[in-house]
């Protein structure tokens, strides 16, 4: 469903995305057969499939991190996962470093993992900005339900700017964005696909109202698997499954071993701790496991680091803002 912005409050049903496929198994392996398998971080500029890191944080605004995003950049265009605070300028940050598709004019699609703030504050920025400076692509959204009405409220929040760039004469199909909500899926399912990616959505366990999703990108031959915010999931390694590339969220288990009950409980619940994605990564064997979204809880990436290698002995990273994977 295309949500213009004009007529955001005639907006009717949505429609899940379940694309067909469009290219046989034997083209993939054939793709795959002619690409190096390793992963690692590589020149911003390369023409291979690569997954750029937007935003590293997590919801404490540090200032040197913004909030959740990534970008896979394959054949010239980009892909984010989520659009935490900072998405449009980390992006800008990121084209003047030679990544091209990442021009904010050409970002016109996007996957959101869960409906946090810490992910999607930055969602007004990744529909206005670009359009203002000159996408005219209608923007595509992906991610769990309610997404639909974030987009209907932000819309309409920002009514008198949209009126008043209409009514200035401005191109205004830029600003439309078009939604597509997925329900919680029950294995790993294929809601995207074009030239140069197959998108698959799985379950993550992060007790977000409407869901809590995670996404596989194969692209070029590599494969990404991006947590989003979850506990560890049998669904997140059967995504994997010996992936080039899993970025997956983590907190230090000796940091929040310190702090208050509460706080314990509800991270417990909620998220991963670094020696559970060590002994998560010994089974999902990826080629480089990269953290994100970490919480330190006071511990230092090299603590965290020693907590992820007591049960895995794999290439690891903890990944920076634009950083390129
Ligand atoms: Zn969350
Ligand atoms: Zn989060």
């Amino acid at each position: 469903m295309r949500i213009s912005a004009a007529a955001f409050a005639l907006a009717i049903a949505l429609t899940l995305v379940a694309c067909s496929s469009g290219e046989s198994d034997d083209k993939k392996s054939a793709a795959i057969a002619e690409e190096p398998e390793a992963a690692g971080p590589r020149a911003a500029g390369g023409a291979e499939a690569k997954l750029v890191i937007l935003g590293s944080g997590t919801p404490i605004p540090e200032p040197d991190r913004s909030g959740p995003a990534v970008a896979v950049v394959a054949g010239g265009r980009a892909y984010l996962v989520d659009f935490g605070p900072g998405v449009v300028r980390r992006a800008e940050a990121a084209f003047r470093k030679g990544v091209d598709a990442l021009d904010v004019r050409r970002i016109a699609i996007a996957f959101a993992t869960h409906l946090h703030s810490d992910h999607t504050a930055g969602y007004a920025d990744l529909i206005l900005t670009p359009a203002v400076v000159g996408r005219h692509d209608t923007l595509r959204v992906f991610g769990p339900v309610g997404l639909r009405a974030m987009t209907l409220h932000l819309l309409a929040a920002y009514a008198a700017d949209l009126e008043a760039r209409r009514a200035t004469g401005d191109d205004m199909s830029g600003y439309e964005v078009e939604v597509a909500e997925i329900p919680t899926p029950a294995a790993l399912v294929e809601v995207y696909r074009d030239d140069n990616v197959t998108v698959r959505a799985f379950a993550a366990s992060h007790g977000a109202d409407g869901g809590a999703l995670g996404y596989r990108f194969d692209a070029g031959g590599r494969s990404f698997v991006v947590s989003g915010d979850t506990t560890p999931t049998q669904a997140l390694l059967d995504a994997c499954a010996g992936c080039d590339v899993l970025l997956h969220e983590v907190y230090c288990e000796r940091g929040l071993a310190e702090g208050p009950p509460s706080l314990q409980a509800y991270h417990r619940d909620h998220h991963t701790s670094a020696v559970q994605l060590g002994e998560l990564a010994s089974k999902a064997a990826p080629g480089l496991l990269a953290a994100y979204h970490v919480l330190g809880f006071g511990c230092t990436d090299a603590e965290i680091q020693a907590e992820i290698a007591s049960r895995y002995a794999g290439r690891t990273v903890i990944t920076a803002d634009l950083d390129v994977l």
